[in-house]
């Protein structure tokens, strides 16, 4: 059976030592995260992540969720109390306003438990999950009222939340909606349509369930510029918050698919169901962006959570799994073979998932860091930068973490030979729950194309140069010190690899947009692997400052160092094979006629 220990003390690293998070503190809500708040707020999320939601992982598994006759979702034997106590912990409103029951702590805390409970159990960890991007799209953009009748329930964890974007005949493609909204006297709306794929769309956890809903008012114009968003309790709600009749929304099935049994993905039918325009008429999917942003980041974190809690399990395999001989000589000599860690390949993979997963979850910090300046910082120039990074990173992050997060589960499953093919070991599992971190919340393809088409040529570019300029100063500052240069040689030439592949588009897509459709994935890996390679940097930088100064547990601060020199070595180099491919250009890509496929 898998299990999972939450990497408290590497998030410690990061937030004190690497990114220096009292350097925030004139942030609201920083002041009151000083380390040994901070300390305790992870040591009570790792222990319910630990032994309330993982034990549930497997089970939630194999129950899924069943849907009765009459509409009923029931969701697998504990999620219920689980999730309940994720609620009671006060987890859902971590950074959520205090002016409706949130504690206002930094988003930041929040996304490090979400990668814990996300680690646990994926399928749970959804339903407060889906709530918290709810909350944040009401908290932007509802009415005062609305935000007063809804925020406070759905903050306590009484209520969930959802997002109903999808139909039958379009995901990627929003500006196809269909589901239509017909304006009522008393200012409500009819909404009839069907969505399709809506995670945690009906179950039995809590009372009410509030969904978000894209629906085109009558008349409005065609495609994405005629999409509203409105608000649709399941169970309507009083002006006093008590519950009345049913609304007009039920569940018509739910699908059986290939992972993430606990979470029911639910077919839902509207039919004139009353909701609420929530913002502006037509400005609907501006408004959703809220949610699906945060979403986006909140499924990268799902990306590196599956290939944390592999990497863990098969590191412990490795260590107790005997084959083989060492090829310099027997090292377990009292045993009949070798722990499989012996093996150059084991190390390899290994590595390659770890360098991925301590890089990642720095950039995922350093991130949310960048937003919560942009959301509460008071100097504006300090904001824009900070939510020009935010915007440029979120398709890297989303694309990235994603994939690399289901190529690690597969890593981790080989790492256990046949036994990670066997259900009962776990490792299956990780690979069919990652999976599909890399299609929900826009398909990857789809996050590259955003980073190509949308995040680099906006404001002229000031996003991607903010970029440059960050990671070029600080390679400038430290490049010559001698514990660095070995680090930041290698990533100081794959800056250059992203900023030439980034002229090449400049140079070649303008007048050829198939050059940038073609190019974009590898270009997003590219982007991604400097991310990462500039996290390992900063990572050394202050392993060995810490060192130096004889703090820290050297054995720890060693395998960082190891860890970087990894990265450097063997995964950074993949930067010019990207770039060669992407200055390749379209045309082997297009040369095909479609028949011929
Ligand atoms: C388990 C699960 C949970 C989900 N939860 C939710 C939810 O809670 N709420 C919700 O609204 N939706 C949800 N979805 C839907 C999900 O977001 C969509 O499936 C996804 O956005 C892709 O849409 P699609 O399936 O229609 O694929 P399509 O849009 O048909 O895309 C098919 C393929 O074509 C590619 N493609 C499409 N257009 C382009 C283009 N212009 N350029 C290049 N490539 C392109 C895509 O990358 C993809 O690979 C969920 C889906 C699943 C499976």
């Amino acid at each position: 059976m898998p299990t999972y220990k939450a990497p408290v003390e590497d998030v410690q690293f990061l937030l004190n030592d690497v990114f220096r998070m009292e350097r925030y503190s004139n942030l609201p809500g920083f002041a009151d995260a000083s380390p040994d708040v901070v300390e305790a707020v992870l040591g009570e999320a790792a222990k319910l992540c630990e032994e309330v939601l993982q034990p549930l992982n497997r089970v939630g598994d194999l129950e899924g969720c069943i849907r009765h006759d009459d509409g009923r979702v029931t969701t697998p034997k504990g999620f219920k109390d689980a999730v309940n106590a994720f609620a009671q912990g006060g987890w859902i409103g971590l950074a959520a306003d205090p002016e409706y029951g949130g504690q206002g702590l930094p988003y930041t805390l929040a996304a490090v438990v979400n990668e814990f409970s996300s680690s646990a159990n994926m399928a749970l960890a959804m339903y407060p999950g889906l709530t918290m991007g709810a909350i944040a799209a009401l908290h932007t953009h509802g009415s005062p009222e609305q935000k007063a009748l809804y925020l406070p329930k759905m903050i306590a964890g009484e209520w969930t939340g959802t997002m109903n974007l999808t139909e039958p005949h379009c995901g990627t493609d929003l500006g196809l909606i269909k589901t239509k909204a017909v304006p009522q006297p008393d200012g409500s709306y009819k909404i009839t349509g069907t969505k399709i794929f809506i995670s945690a769309g009906e179950h039995d956890i809590t009372s009410n369930i509030i969904h978000l809903v894209l629906a085109r008012i009558e008349g409005a114009p065609e495609g994405v510029k005629g999409i509203s968003l409105f608000v649709v309790p399941k169970v309507k709600v009083a002006a006093d918050g008590s519950l009345g009749d049913r609304n007009g929304v039920a569940c018509g099935s739910i699908e059986h698919k290939m992972g993430l049994h606990g979470n029911a993905t639910c077919v839902m039918n509207y039919d004139e169901a009353t909701g609420w325009l929530i913002g502006q008429e037509n400005r609907g999917l501006a408004a959703m962006f809220v949610m699906m942003n945060e979403a986006r980041l909140g499924v990268a974190i799902q990306g590196l959570a599956q290939s944390e809690v592999a990497y863990q399990n098969a590191a412990a395999y490795a260590k107790d799994r005997i084959q083989g001989r060492s090829l310099t000589g027997a090292k377990a000599t009292d045993k009949p073979a070798d722990p499989i860690i012996v093996h150059p390949d084991v190390r390899r993979t290994l590595l390659q998932i770890r360098a991925f997963n301590e890089a990642a979850r720095a950039l995922v910090l350093y991130t949310a860091l960048k937003s919560d300046v942009a959301h509460r910082g008071g100097d504006e120039k300090e904001r824009q930068q900070a939510d020009d990074w935010l915007g440029l990173l979120t398709p890297v992050l989303k694309g990235v973490l994603t994939d690399v997060g289901f190529d690690n589960a597969v890593r981790a499953q080989q790492m256990f030979g046949g036994h990670g093919y066997i259900a009962e070991w776990g490792m299956e599992q990780f690979v069919r729950d990652a999976r599909i971190a890399m299609i929900y919340e826009g398909a990857n393809g789809i996050q590259a194309l955003d980073l190509v088409g949308r995040k680099l040529p906006k404001d002229g570019g000031r996003a991607v140069m903010g970029f440059f300029n960050e990671v070029g100063t600080y390679l400038k500052e430290k490049g010559e010190d001698p514990a660095l240069a070995p680090f930041c040689k290698p990533l100081g030439g794959a800056l250059q690899h992203l900023q030439q592949a980034t002229m090449w588009f400049m140079n070649n897509a303008m007048a050829r947009p198939d050059n940038a459709g073609a190019g974009s994935v590898d270009y997003m890996h590219l982007f991604g692997l400097v991310a990462m390679g500039y996290m390992w940097v900063r990572i050394v930088e202050a392993a060995a400052a810490k060192k130096a100064a004889g703090e820290g547990d050297a054995a720890v601060l060693d395998a960082k160092l190891v860890t970087a020199r990894f990265f450097m070595e063997r995964m950074l180099p993949e930067t010019a094979a990207h770039l060669a491919r992407i200055s390749a250009g379209s045309d082997a890509i297009m040369a095909m006629p479609a028949e011929a496929f």
